[in-house]
C-alpha cells in the first residue's frame, strides 16, 4: 500500500512564460508593480519552477528587482 498515491502534478499552472507572450524584450526596474508580481512577499524573487518564466527574462527580472532594490524601490 506504499504507492498508492502517485505524484500528482498541479496542473492549474501554465508553463508559459508571461513575458514572451507579451512580447516584452525590456524590463524596466521603475515598473515596481510588475516586478512585484515575480516576488515573493517577503521581496525575494520566485523561481522559474513557479512562474513558468524563461530563463532569458529571469534574468532581466533578476537585473531590474536587483536594480529596484538599491533604489529601494522594492524589498
Ligand atoms: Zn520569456
Amino acid at each position: 500500500m506504499a504507492e498508492q498515491r502517485s505524484r500528482k502534478r498541479r496542473a492549474s499552472k501554465p508553463k508559459i512564460c508571461r513575458l514572451c507572450e507579451n512580447k516584452v524584450h525590456h524590463i524596466d526596474f521603475k515598473d515596481v508593480e510588475m516586478l512585484k508580481k515575480f516576488q515573493t512577499e517577503k521581496g525575494r524573487i520566485l523561481p522559474r519552477r513557479i512562474t513558468g518564466t524563461c530563463l532569458d527574462h529571469q534574468k532581466m527580472l533578476s537585473t531590474a528587482i536587483k536594480r529596484a532594490r538599491v533604489l529601494s524601490l522594492v524589498l
